[in-house]
């Protein structure tokens, strides 16, 4: 059988990065840089005071206690009108430009606030102090934010304070989603005897979003070829195409079938995930996932989602990996790889550990809402005990919140001093 690392390498094989498009900024967080972006000026792009307070010459004050005349007011979105010369200076607020002459800035409160015409400024200012000169932040020119990496706030401030109002960014993969079985029925719709509820469908658009794809909901398709085909003929218009069901040795299994012409592999040495498929649909990469909710979910993490951030041209598309200690055993025999769902808890220590899920049946969605992470028990290995130090796909990273003391405050063991003295170690230390 094959080994999920060659099914992963299968599914990258030939995957390329969508084409590139233009959103505004106002629309493009998270989604993925297309192309480097370099500084069209300097930023800030004139020497400007980085403080409210005069704009002078540190030469005049030398001697430490200085009177200096008060040419003008320099607003924030002003202009300067004059020259500031020696024994002169001028009113200037945080982010003004610099007038010409001035070679530095003291802030008001280190004077009598200049009340008629005249300031004195106390203590010796140094050259350059509380200017931020031309160019400080970036320079004219220099590569700022590289392709493929994903935009944030940090990011599309950057490139507003540069002046774009728009940005590349990878078109998101569309990607169908096609449950499939007699019994399966769209959520909100009643239930006959032997029916469920598709959770799959909603699931995968939520994994798809995630990943920084569109999904599209393609419906339910019954366990008949001719309905099967009618219903992947909705899917075709997606980039990728998934399916969920029939692709195991029931009788009803038919998408492997529908997927013979590109099949490139129906099984996979995996638990959960074992019946897996992929092949070609409309001359689109399309998975075959498992029925099972856990299976769909688990295959999806593993297989799909690597592809759809390879299009959105993402350098690494898989998803980190930890070390945890695991808190029991997980039994397992060589053979297959195992995931194993398992809840994360980050301890006083600084120790991550990993308690496997209460099911680890791949039919039940508790043991998925359980788990922040996967725990990767290779091929080859066998039990894994309590104690041992295991890798861990991380699925989400709730878990670094849930065992924080709360909001940072300054000062908080000060106020608290009933707390117990290891409820409060180290966080005097903390700093900013
Ligand atoms: P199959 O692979 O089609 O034999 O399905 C395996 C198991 O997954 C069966 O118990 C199905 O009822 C269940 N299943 C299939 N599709 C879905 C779905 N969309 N949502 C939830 N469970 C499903
Ligand atoms: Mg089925």
């Amino acid at each position: 059988m094959l080994r999920l690392d060659e099914a992963v390498a299968l599914a990258l094989d030939g995957v390329t990065a969508l084409p590139a498009e233009r959103v505004s900024l106002d629309r493009a967080l998270g989604r993925v840089l297309a192309e480097a972006a370099h500084a069209p000026r300097d930023l800030p792009p004139w020497d400007n005071s980085a403080m409210d307070g005069f704009a002078l010459q540190a030469a005049d004050t030398a001697s430490g206690l200085t009177q200096l005349r008060v040419l003008e007011t320099i607003m924030a979105g002003g202009v300067p009108r004059q020259t500031v010369v020696p024994g002169a200076c001028a009113r200037i607020m945080t982010g003004a430009p610099l007038p010409a002459g001035a070679d530095a800035v003291v802030m008001v409160e280190d004077t009598d606030g200049g009340p008629d015409g005249v300031v004195t400024v106390r203590g010796v200012v140094q050259p350059g102090q509380h200017v931020r000169r031309a160019g400080e932040d970036v320079r004219a020119g220099a590569h700022v934010l590289s392709a493929g990496l994903v935009l944030g706030a940090a990011e599309l401030g950057m490139l507003a304070a540069m002046g774009a109002p728009s940005v590349m960014v990878r078109q998101r993969p569309r990607v169908a989603v096609l449950s499939t079985g007699d019994e399966v029925v769209e959520p909100g719709f009643p239930l006959g005897f032997g029916q469920i509820w598709s959770s799959n469908t909603v699931a995968l658009m939520a994994m798809i979003t995630e990943a920084g794809g569109e999904p599209i909901h393609c419906g339910v398709a019954p366990d008949d070829a001719q309905g099967l085909n009618a219903a992947l003929a909705r899917c075709q218009h997606a980039e990728l195409i998934l399916t969920t069901g029939g692709v195991s040795m029931g009788d009803a299994d038919l998408v492997k079938a529908a997927l013979s012409d590109g099949l490139r592999f129906h099984k996979v040495a995996v638990q959960p995930g074992k019946p897996v498929a992929l092949g070609r649909l409309f001359g689109k990469p399309t998975f075959g996932l498992p029925g099972n909710p856990v299976s769909c979910l688990v295959t999806f993490q593993q297989l799909v989602r690597p592809v759809i951030r390879a299009m959105l041209g993402l350098p690494r598309p898989f998803a980190p990996v930890i070390e945890a200690v695991l808190t029991a055993a997980v039994s397992k025999r060589p053979g297959r790889a195992l995931l194993a769902r398992a809840r994360l808890q980050r301890g006083a220590d600084g120790v991550i550990r990993a308690t496997p899920a209460r099911s680890q049946s791949s039919g039940a969605m508790s043991g998925m809402v359980e788990a922040d992470g996967l725990v990767i028990l290779p091929l080859e290995s066998g039990d894994a005990p309590a104690g041992a130090t295991v890798r861990v796909q991380v699925l989400r990273w709730r878990f670094m919140d849930r065992d924080e003391p709360g909001y940072w405050r300054e000062g908080a063991e000060r106020e608290a001093p009933e707390a117990p003295a290891e409820a409060s170690a180290g966080e005097g230390d903390a700093c900013c």
